[in-house]
């Protein structure tokens, strides 16, 4: 029996996720996604850390966590087939005693995902008083993945199809250019699947969390990432990424002259070797949210409309997951991330 035909809406990170687990799981697949001199695609805009330590631990339930530590180990796989490279260095920062604290709760508890995060010699430079050295999280540039995920995609046979979704109707899915015939569809197109609440109200629980990030001409202290609250610095290409803003509610894919002071003058303060330095480029993307910050997954009120979007702040840590996730919930539903909880 020939499987299904599948239509995905969006081809970010987790939209191409989906389409190729959804390959790899025998189906025939097609993207429609907005055409590039038009699309929005907020994985561009991310600083690709895998961060389930950082994002969850001691923070989210156990069972987030485990959902969190689970799509890092499946990156190890992922990223060979994609013939892409995950640096392995993230490290976690505290100033005050609270902080340190707070890392040592975090090094104690890494032991209930299998790891045993320690405490590090601060990389030259940066000002702070303790380095915990976070082993599961990682680092890959979007710019360099996102192409290859776009030819592993093509390569495995599926089709790209440039238009923007405006409606679904019974299997079809109503583009601005065309209309689509197909068995089954997964809406995968980030913060704008919420232009689609017509038909399916319940994307209208996703918001914005705006988010800006600044690539600054000078080398990171280290390779990979280092957080402290919430300013981020990493190093891609020889140069220092800065990130990032969080505005909830707010739909504006520009960045503004206001928020890139403040993410300098915080890179400053941490790294003061940065002073001076040139900002080279700036971005901004909206990130999917959800009220509590957890994705919505699987089955939604249309028969044959699956849903793959609200990853928030991890769609790149997700994506796989979220891929292997929605495409097993087309047999079998486990409905833990299913947007009925809301
Ligand atoms: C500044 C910033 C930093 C971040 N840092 C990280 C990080 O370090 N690690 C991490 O894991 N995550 C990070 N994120 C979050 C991550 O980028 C998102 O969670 C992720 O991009 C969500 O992926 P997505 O595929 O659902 O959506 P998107 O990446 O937004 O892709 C949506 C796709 O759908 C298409 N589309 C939209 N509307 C339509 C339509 N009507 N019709 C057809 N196609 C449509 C778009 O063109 C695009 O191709 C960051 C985000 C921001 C903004």
């Amino acid at each position: 029996m020939t499987k299904p035909e599948i239509h995905i809406i969006g081809a970010g990170p987790v939209g191409l996720s989906c389409g190729i687990f959804a390959l790899n799981a025998g189906y025939k697949v097609k993207i429609v996604t907005e055409s590039s001199e038009v699309a929005h695609i907020a994985g561009l805009a991310a600083g690709g850390m895998l961060a389930p330590a950082y994002e969850c631990l001691c923070q989210s339930s156990h069972e987030f966590s485990n959902f969190a530590f689970s799509a890092r180990k499946l990156w190890d796989e992922f990223a060979k087939n994609l013939n892409i490279a995950i640096s392995p260095n993230a490290l976690s920062l505290g100033e005050t005693p609270q902080e340190v604290e707070f890392l040592e709760r975090q090094k104690i508890a890494s032991r209930e995902f299998g790891y045993n995060f320690d405490f590090i010699k601060i990389p030259d430079g940066l000002k702070t008083n303790a380095a915990l050295k976070l082993d599961s999280d990682g680092l890959l540039n979007p710019m360099v993945v996102y192409p290859q995920m776009l030819e592993l995609f093509k390569n495995l046979g599926g089709i790209i199809l440039y238009d923007e979704v405006v409606a679904l109707d019974n299997g079809k899915i109503i583009g601005k250019s065309n209309e689509y015939d197909t068995d089954l569809i997964i809406v995968a197109a980030g913060y704008q699947s919420h232009q689609l609440k017509e038909c399916l109200p319940e994307l209208g629980h996703l918001f914005p969390t705006r988010g800006q990030v600044i690539e600054i001409n000078h080398p990171a202290p280290a390779d990979g990432s280092i957080r402290y609250h919430s300013t981020y610095i990493m190093s891609r290409a020889g140069k220092t990424i800065v990130g990032a803003t969080s505005q909830s509610h707010n739909d504006d894919w520009s960045t503004n002259q206001e928020d890139m002071d403040t993410l300098y003058n915080n890179a400053c303060k941490l790294y003061p070797e940065l002073i001076g330095k040139e900002i080279i480029n700036t971005r901004a993307g909206l990130r999917p949210n959800t009220d509590d910050e957890m994705p919505i997954l699987g089955q939604s009120s249309l028969e044959g409309v699956y849903l793959a979007t609200g990853a928030y702040r991890n769609g790149w840590l997700f994506a796989p997951m979220i891929g292997k996730y929605v495409i097993a919930s087309i047999k079998n539903d486990p409905l833990t991330y299913s947007y009925k909880r809301f």
